[in-house]
């Protein structure tokens, strides 16, 4: 009664992710960056899609759909999008919704901020957590479309999830996120720790996912905003949480 997960490379830096029910044989795609090393994956598992989970508008994000729709005739899951630019879309979900991949259960949560539309899937029993351009490891999205105080409690939503889920997310971002992150707290022993980690895993050509939120928790200064060694590390002793994030996101920006 367990998923099965894959993860992999699309485009330049997009995970591709399959999470596959052994029982019934069903098989997501988390989001759709391009058909061709989805299919690849499928072909190489003997897996056969039956979903895609779409977790926002992004074109890296949606830009194989039409293509893995063709030859698989899979459903199409999404958020609602305003801008109606996800393509053929079978099931709209939004905040609390359950979906069903086979056996497995799937839930929603809304988490806007880099899009409007953007939402996270959490397996509960299977403690995977799929956030995409909200959370990344030692990293958060940008702030597209949203504003940071949405941003941060979209954050905050994934952050009250237990420390033994792991974070699936929407690219490999996370060396430059452990370089950022260290200028904000240098001294983080749990953030050194992932810094090797991480340099060891990109040299070996390994991704840096999943992760352990339990361990986000101590080395994502974005996720640690609260934290008065996070304030203290971008100069903003005693400020509130929003703030801090904001100071944050935007240094990144500037990165
Ligand atoms: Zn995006």
């Amino acid at each position: 009664m367990a998923a099965e997960i894959r993860v992999f490379t699309c485009l330049k830096d997009n995970f591709g992710y399959l999470v596959h029910d052994t029982e019934s044989g069903a098989t997501a795609s988390i989001d759709a960056p391009e058909a061709g090393p989805i299919l690849t994956a499928l072909a190489r598992e003997g897996w056969t899609l039956t979903d895609i989970l779409v977790t926002h508008h992004h074109a890296d994000h949606i830009g194989g759909i039409a293509e893995l729709k063709q030859a698989t005739n899979c459903r199409v899951v999404a958020p609602y999008d305003q801008g109606a630019a996800i393509p053929l879309v079978d099931l709209r979900v939004r905040q609390g919704d359950v979906i069903k991949v086979g056996e497995l259960l799937a839930r929603v949560l809304e988490t806007p901020g880099h899009t409007l539309d953007h939402i996270a899937y959490v397996f509960d029993d299977d403690k995977a957590l799929f956030a995409a351009d909200t959370l990344f490891s030692v990293g958060c999205g940008r702030v597209f479309e949203g504003t940071y105080p949405m941003m941060w409690e979209s954050l905050l939503k994934l952050r009250v999830l237990p420390d033994d889920m792991r974070l699936y997310c929407g690219h490999e971002y996370t060396a430059a996120n452990v370089k950022f992150a260290l200028t904000v707290e240098p001294g983080n022993a749990a953030l050194q720790a992932r810094a090797a980690e991480v340099a060891h895993l990109r040299t070996a050509g390994l991704p840096t996912v999943p992760t352990l939120l339990g361990d986000e928790k101590q080395t994502n200064v974005f996720l640690r905003a609260d934290e008065p060694s996070v304030a203290a590390g971008v100069r903003l002793k005693g400020a509130g949480a929003v703030e801090v994030f904001t100071e944050l996101r935007e240094r990144k920006n500037k990165s």
